[in-house]
């Protein structure tokens, strides 16, 4: 049974298939221990943890509902796209993760170069190694700040992005160049319901927004992490008035709660709200409702 203190939905959370620390079955087992009713899956890049979590949460009443979190770099920041129900085995969506991944690790050894130029060395096989990078996990900054953290440069995983490789840092590599209207795309062609994440951490995204709707976009995460109901109101008014789903997750990476995300179950989300994006998820399944291709 649902206890009163989580949420009954989270559909924002990372585990060791992208950057986060607890494997899908461990996550799958603390959100049937706190009683939710459907949980997603986000990890960026890629959907390799969704089938060990169905696994997981076989015969327990938890829903895990493929999905995905796309990260994309605009020049005013990054933009997220999440994509909900998508037919995840969809060949074109795991090439084109794949290719993602790949310039994950390119990325990643940039870093590291420039880290090495700063006069920080930190070693490569020891950051591929934290992000399970043979077994398939997508490679991000937060293996690399944990990398900085073991080898003593940092105290801390948020020191690591404050001194180094936050989008202002000296170490600092942008990501091969994707637009967020070729993910909202890419997820339409897979079945799913593409939904922009956290908005608020993209300054111009109501500039966006009309070009991401072009795009297909069914959705916007307005229930995040530590969004205060000011931030949140706000937020669902203007998916109504969009004619988006208002989502929203606890972008939990495992751990302890950082100064933008909380736990599972730990963000509240509406019941509701899974309806809405069902209904979206059938609709967005209807071939005359299909997005054009990418
Ligand atoms: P990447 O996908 O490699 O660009 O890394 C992005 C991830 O890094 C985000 O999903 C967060 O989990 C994490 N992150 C971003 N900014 C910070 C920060 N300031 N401190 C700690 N973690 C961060
Ligand atoms: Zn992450
Ligand atoms: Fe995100
Ligand atoms: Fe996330």
């Amino acid at each position: 049974m649902l206890q009163p203190e989580w949420s009954p939905v989270d559909l924002h959370l990372h585990t060791t298939a992208s950057d986060g620390v607890l494997s899908p079955s461990e996550l799958v087992a603390l959100a049937v221990e706190r009683g939710l009713v459907a949980i997603a899956l986000t990890d960026h890049d890629s959907t390799g943890g969704i089938g060990e979590a169905i696994d997981a949460a076989r015969g327990s009443g938890l829903e895990v509902i493929p999905s995905v979190e796309i990260n994309t770099d605009v020049p005013a920041g990054e933009a997220h796209i999440l994509g909900y129900y998508l037919d995840h085995a969809d060949p074109f969506l795991q090439a084109t993760l794949a290719h993602r991944r790949a310039d994950r690790v390119a990325r990643g050894y940039a870093i590291v170069e420039k880290l090495r130029g700063l006069g920080i060395d930190i070693n490569w096989d020891r950051v591929q190694e934290i992000a399970g990078a043979e077994e398939g996990g997508a490679v991000g900054r937060p293996h690399v700040a944990r990398a900085l953290e073991e080898a003593g440069y940092v105290a801390s995983v948020q020191e690591a992005f404050e001194k180094f490789i936050g989008r202002d840092g000296p170490a600092y590599v942008p990501y091969r160049k994707f637009a967020p209207e070729e993910a909202v795309a890419l997820i339409r062609r897979a079945g799913g319901v593409p939904v922009l994440a956290h908005p608020t951490s993209l300054p111009d995204w109501e500039v966006r927004l009309p070009s991401l709707i072009e795009a297909g976009l069914l959705g916007l995460e307005c229930y995040y992490g530590t969004y205060t109901p000011e931030v949140v109101q706000p937020l669902v008014d203007q998916a109504a008035a969009a004619g988006l789903v208002a989502t929203g997750g606890s972008d939990f990476h495992g751990g302890e709660p950082t100064a933008w995300s909380t736990t599972v179950g730990g963000t509240p989300v509406p019941l509701e709200v899974l309806d809405e994006l069902k209904a979206a998820a059938a609709r967005a399944k209807q071939p005359s409702d299909a997005a054009p291709s990418p």
